[in-house]
């Protein structure tokens, strides 16, 4: 047997998540440390894109100012490293975003706010808005269709359990057959493994129609189960096959479901067992952040902690759109 070559303690960890401790509890360290992700090595002004930028002093000290600003010389104007983020117009500390980033990277399921706001005292409120900025931030707003093999499910999440009443058609024939449940569809690619989700109000075909759409390219070809609404959707892509699951059929000559619903099984337990109750309003910000930690499961914590601080950047403009966090 090959002996397991003697690793030493950490060796695995990336430059960025053994800084990470650091960081999170030094406001200085973690200003630079967004800077460093942002700008590299080559600062720019955010509202004019000129590099000929300065640090502000302090005079008192003879350091950098307590506000950690920048003056940009074109323009004339102050900015910071919040400055045209998720992060921009608040108070809080950039160290405890720095740990709500990396908490959020780190952890399969998600953090809950009532965590972060014991781990770093904030305000629950504050904590639970932090979460939200950073969920907006991880959202996919590219909106690139997923192509080649493309698996597509519907998923319920919340509501009552299903009641075991022998469904009697004569009796309700339109009892719902998820009472209150809020469902969801989700679409993956096999060939890129890209998953997006969608909150949708019903799962008449109409509404699964319109979603598949906006997610999936036409040349693709869909993998579904057998619910009938799918056929209609099926014949506008360039291929689809079903499997039978109430013959016990998952798998067929490579035709399945599986993935999205291995998808389906993490988000389902993130959801119960982190956030155990998510209003219909802000489900979908919930969804993006199980997205974005799934779309970027190859990297290591350190660099989706990276991939995550630098999608905050320039969405403070969308915030505001509808359905904001
Ligand atoms: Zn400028």
């Amino acid at each position: 047997m090959a002996k397991k070559k003697p690793c030493k303690v950490g060796e695995n960890k990336s430059q960025v998540v053994r800084d990470m401790p650091n960081v999170c509890s030094d406001e200085d360290a973690a200003v630079r440390f967004m800077e460093a992700q942002r700008w590299g090595d080559e600062p720019c002004c955010p509202r004019c894109g000129d590099m000929n930028v300065y640090q502000v002093g302090d005079r008192k000290t003879g350091g950098r100012n307590t506000d950690y600003r920048w003056r940009c010389r074109a323009c004339k104007r102050y900015f910071t490293v919040r400055t045209g983020s998720v992060m921009a117009e608040t108070r809080i500390p950039l160290r405890y975003w720095c740990y709500a980033f990396w908490q959020v990277c780190s952890s399969k399921k998600g953090v809950s706010a009532k965590q972060i706001h014991r781990q770093t005292g904030l305000s629950y409120k504050s904590a639970l808005f932090l979460l939200h900025r950073i969920r907006f931030a991880l959202a996919d707003m590219e909106g690139v269709k997923l192509m080649g093999t493309v698996e597509v499910d519907e998923l319920y999440l919340g509501g009552r359990p299903r009641y075991r009443i022998p469904y009697d058609p004569l009796k309700r024939p339109h009892r719902p057959k998820h009472p209150r449940k809020q469902p969801i569809i989700g679409v993956l690619s096999r060939d890129s493994g890209t998953v997006k989700t969608r909150v949708i109000p019903d799962v008449t075909s109409h509404t699964l129609r319109r979603a598949v759409s906006e997610l999936v390219d036409k040349s693709a070809k869909l993998e579904t189960d057998e619910a009938p609404a799918y056929v209609g959707i099926g014949r506008q892509y360039a291929g689809h096959q079903a499997v039978k699951h109430s013959n016990y059929e998952y798998v067929r000559e490579g035709v399945t479901t599986n993935t999205i619903e291995s998808f389906f099984a993490i988000l389902r337990r993130g959801i119960t067992g982190i956030y155990h109750n998510v209003s219909r309003k802000h489900l979908q910000r919930y969804l993006d952040e199980f997205e974005f930690r799934y779309n970027t499961r190859a990297l290591e914590d350190g660099e989706r902690t990276v991939t995550a601080i630098q999608g905050a950047v320039g969405k403070r403009l969308l915030y505001r759109q509808p359905n904001p966090a």
